[in-house]
């Protein structure tokens, strides 16, 4: 590990932050010198800080000790991501034999000169104790592989001798503060802490020093370890052959994550799945002490909350038979849980102590040929989650390669995994309808699609937008501009393209649960002088396309095995057709038959089948609907009037005088696929009110 540390660099953070001061600056700097090392830090672990000098209101100087807040990413950290807190009652609290984690908080933000900042860090009082200027946090993975040993006091004192000094592990938060700088008063020339199964802490007098001696020491474990396992493979390998790859299992291996909630209207708790598959991940799975390794626990404390202790490791997986698979997960997954519970029980018992129990659902699973598998209630959660299981595993590695891992005992984990502030963290605002679950939406790059995909997006689902025309659908994926929203060609008149669409969702979030059949298709002409062609290619892509759409949603439907909803988007034609307008009215009512067969057999799986019965949408500015530039000449010269005045006579014709939007449609979507009523097969007209059209 080199260091990154750049003079030039230096003087522009000081030029653009001038206002704030040099020694913010400088800290703004190196903070993201260390945030830009993902072997480092990872998803919030780690922290750093700054002790400097600040005037109050009186002209006073206070002394002050800028740390970083809650929330912020060290790699693009702000001044204002480091809040402010007076020195003075903060070292005070040092006086005290103990302080409950929520006194701390509270004391904490009561010790803010901003006191709308940010919440600073659980591990404030680690950096306010120790004296040093610079204080650099980290939970580096080369550290953890030499502290979680169980000698791991002497591989430290025999790798860095007396530069550092050793912290028994503590929980974080006062106990820690109070231990790491009685050490430190011990040794004051020590330019570090080892923090067992923690991490290492960093200081100095300036920001280069503080960084370069963290870079320094995490290098040297770095190539201490590599010095070790030169040339050879650490673990011990069994030939493991996946015989079937990620995206034909991943439906399956999400269905059987799927937590039933025991409510009849929302039955399921769905994940979003997140595969890895490097070369060291797939050598961890097939190794001989991968199931030990895996089971063992967390490299460093924070990691339970996303992780869980324990990672599921399946061995042997019957890949060849996709329903003995399923059956095997079940049962690894229920077993997974009642020992989940067990292990709650017992230390809720032990410690004397009331707390509610978390989900005890495996976030982590490890698949021997295919890699490693997280779960998380969003996409972000699940990345998170993956992120610190690819290190993990890493770590794990190096450590059982140098000697023996150790983790946390079990007692030690559940204070982390049940400790309130870590609990805060999680705590969300009302979690969205649709989080966790997965969208398709064919056609998805048209104004419909598009419109239809917002409010699922909205509504808190991922979606993969599904569309035959390529440059259409990178238009309406970056117009709306979410990591969730995933983009695949496809023409759904084809059933290799239609599979492959399905199996692309389960690559990258792991299944689908809700299907939207809006690819469509016009053409305009009397039956008298129709071309086959013309009829042909609406027969193809609005009756066949839906065919091939919902015979692929109910297939995977039922191998995930956790019910789903199915939204035909419909017309009013179907009840209301017009002159010159047969081609598209008998294809789509054909469609709308299948939906309603496809109500009849979903059932028994939990799939719920509705249509959506729209009106002329014309689309927005950015996204005019494709179908009305097509066939909106002939359907104004239909009705005698000219083209620019077609969404007007739409509009005046209905009941409310409305314009009907894609967003209209996408609300009907959303309502069907929350499940707000027991429903299916039902028609929901989107229409301004057509009463020949009212569904019957
Ligand atoms: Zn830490």
């Amino acid at each position: 590990m080199e260091s990154r540390f750049g003079p030039e660099e230096l003087a522009r953070y000081r030029e653009r932050y001038s206002e704030q001061g040099e020694a913010l600056a400088d800290r703004v700097y190196t903070s993201r010198l260390i945030g830009a090392e993902p072997d480092l830090v990872l998803h919030g672990g780690g922290n750093t800080s700054v002790k400097t000098s600040a005037r109050d209101l009186f002209g006073r100087d206070v002394r002050v000790l800028h740390v970083k807040g809650s929330g912020s990413d060290l790699a693009r950290i702000e001044p204002a991501g480091l809040p402010a807190l007076l020195l003075q009652p903060l070292l005070e609290l040092r006086a005290l034999g103990a302080l409950s984690d929520e006194n701390m908080v509270a004391q904490q933000r009561r010790a803010l000169v901003d006191p709308t900042a940010p919440t600073p860090s659980i591990e404030t009082l680690l950096h306010a104790f120790l004296p040093a200027a610079f204080v650099d946090h980290s939970h580096a993975d080369a550290i953890l592989a030499l502290t979680n040993q169980p000698d791991g006091a002497s591989r430290v004192r025999a790798l860095f001798g007396s530069r550092v000094g050793w912290v028994p592990w503590a929980m974080p938060g006062f106990a820690l503060a109070k231990s790491a700088v009685e050490i430190f008063e011990k040794d004051p020339d020590v330019v570090g802490l080892v923090l067992e199964k923690h991490g290492l802490v960093t200081f100095g007098d300036d920001a280069k020093t503080s960084y370069e001696r963290h870079i320094e020491l995490v290098g040297r474990a770095r190539s201490f370890i590599d010095g070790q396992t030169e040339g050879r493979r650490p673990l011990d390998a069994r030939p493991v052959v996946a015989m079937r790859e990620w995206k034909e299992i991943a439906s399956v291996v999400r269905g059987a994550l799927a937590v039933r909630t025991g409510d009849l209207e929302r039955p399921f708790r769905r994940f979003v799945l997140e595969k890895r598959s490097s070369d060291e991940i797939l050598h961890f799975a097939a190794a001989e002490q991968g199931p030990e390794l895996a089971a063992s626990a967390p490299i460093t404390p924070d990691h339970v909350i996303r992780t869980k202790g324990r990672y599921l490791f399946i061995e042997r997986p019957p890949y060849g038979n996709l329903e003995a698979l399923a059956t095997r997960l079940r049962e690894e997954i229920e077993e997974y849980r009642s020992s989940y519970a067990k292990y709650f029980d017992r230390n809720v018992a032990a410690k004397r102590v009331e707390r509610t129990m978390l989900d005890p659902t495996p976030r982590v699973l490890v698949l021997p040929g295919i890699g490693l598998v997280a779960a998380g209630a969003t996409r972000r959660d699940a990345r998170i989650a993956a992120d610190i299981a690819e290190h993990t595993v890493r770590t794990k590695i190096w450590a059982a390669s140098i000697g023996r891992y150790e983790g946390l005992s079990e007692g030690e984990l559940f204070d982390m995994e049940y400790w309130s502030l870590e609990q805060a963290k999680l705590r969300r605002d009302a979690q969205a309808k649709l989080e966790g679950q997965v969208a398709l939406v064919t056609g998805g790059a048209g104004a419909i699609g598009e419109g239809v995909a917002r409010e699922l997006l909205r509504a808190g689902a991922n979606v993969v937008l599904v569309d035959v025309d390529e440059a259409r659908l990178a238009a309406a994926t970056e117009r709306i501009g979410d990591e969730r929203c995933l983009g695949v060609r496809c023409d759904v008149t084809d059933e290799g393209d239609v599979r492959d669409a399905f199996l692309h969702a389960a690559e990258r979030f792991g299944g689908v649960d809700v299907v939207v059949v809006n690819a469509g298709v016009a053409r305009v002409g009397a039956l008298a002088d129709l071309a086959l062609s013309d009829f042909e290619a609406a027969v193809d892509v609005n009756l066949k396309g839906a065919f091939l759409t919902l015979r692929e949603a109910l297939f995977q439907l039922r191998r995930q095995a956790t019910g789903g909803n199915i939204v035909l988007v419909s017309t009013k034609n179907v009840f209301a057709p017009g002159i010159e307008f047969g081609a598209y009215s008998a294809s789509k009512a054909g469609a709308h038959q299948l939906g309603r067969v496809a109500a009849l057999e979903g059932a028994a799986i939990g799939v719920r089948v509705n249509l959506v019965n729209a009106d002329a949408v014309f689309g927005e500015a950015e996204n005019r609907s494709g179908l009305w530039q097509e066939v909106g000449p002939g359907r104004a010269a239909a009705r005698g009037i000219a083209p620019e005045e077609l969404e007007e006579f739409y509009r005046n014709r209905n009941l409310l005088k409305a314009r009907v939007t894609a967003g209209h449609v996408g609300r009907a979507v959303v309502f069907f696929a929350c499940q707000e009523t027991p429903t299916t097969g039902a028609v929901l007209p989107v229409d301004g009110g057509l009463p020949d059209a009212f569904p019957r």
